[in-house]
């Protein structure tokens, strides 16, 4: 058996220079089921024997209803995984196991919505990411985002928006930076919390490899700052917390419209974790 893959992590999230309020959310949990969530060493750790989970929402809706989406969203996934016992029997059961947290957290915003009138409409995005040895199992709703940056220096797009500028690009109508930079970027067709159109996140498989960075960000991020952009950023032997502030800072350079919110996993490359 192999050794478990040794890793360090950064999280940041910033109101952005233009938004009142930050109504995004990550969440970290490193040392499950039980421990506290968002805290980690800053040195580099074993991944654990039922795995690492990352998310970050991305909440909407008037008076500060986005906040408790993305709250509540972040919670029931929490919730989810602080129960857990075993890993699931095979990589197709891990991806319906985070697709099924995700649709969890989709009921928890809409009853909470459904009882509260003030927050009607409310909703939030989310990546969600399960680390289980080097297997990375992915589930998303809307249009945060994950990246693999590769030892080689690629950057590779985990995940597929769920949004209107997407779906033509898709289509090949537009390529990924028009799409960026169109108007209506913002038009997403999923999300979590909307009972009328209810949400079906998507999932990814991807593998870990030493050296290689996972990324979760959300619009904030990739918004502000082209796939290139990002990619330099990572290019770097900057720990992982030193590179987040340095995504935001440069997010906030590029005009800060936005929330941002990024989550990054770095796998350490052997002989190299002291
Ligand atoms: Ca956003």
């Amino acid at each position: 058996m192999n050794l478990p893959l040794l890793i360090r992590l950064g999280a940041q999230t910033d109101t952005g220079r233009r938004r009142a309020h930050n109504e995004d959310r990550f969440a970290v949990g490193t040392d499950l089921p039980a421990g506290p969530w968002d805290v980690f060493p800053e040195d580099a750790f074993p991944v654990g024997p039922l795995g690492v989970v990352l998310m970050v929402a991305d909440g909407m809706g008037g008076m500060r209803a986005g906040e408790h989406a993305s709250k509540i969203a972040v919670e029931a996934v929490r919730a989810l995984f602080s129960n857990l016992s075993t890993l699931p029997a095979s990589d197709e059961a891990a991806l319906e196991y985070v697709k099924e947290a995700l649709m969890t957290a989709h009921r928890a915003v809409a009853d909470d919505a459904g009882r509260n009138p003030r927050r009607t409409g409310m909703g939030t995005t989310a990546v969600l990411a399960w680390i289980i040895a080097d297997g990375i199992f992915l589930a998303w709703s809307g249009d945060s985002r994950g990246y693999l940056f590769t030892p080689a220096g690629e950057l590779d797009l985990l995940t597929s928006d769920h949004s209107l500028v997407w779906e033509l690009v898709k289509l090949g109508h537009l390529t990924p930076e028009e799409a960026r930079r169109h108007p209506e970027s913002n038009l997403i067709t999923q999300s979590l919390g909307d009972d009328f159109h209810r949400p079906a996140p998507d999932v990814a498989q991807a593998r870990l490899t030493p050296g290689c960075r996972l990324l979760l960000c959300s619009d904030g991020l990739n918004g502000m700052l082209s796939d290139d952009e990002i990619r330099q950023l990572l290019s770097t032997d900057a720990p992982p917390g030193r590179t987040c502030d340095a995504l935001i800072d440069a997010a906030n350079e590029a005009g800060g419209l936005d929330n941002i919110t990024v989550v990054l996993l770095d796998v350490v490359t052997p002989g190299d974790a002291a």
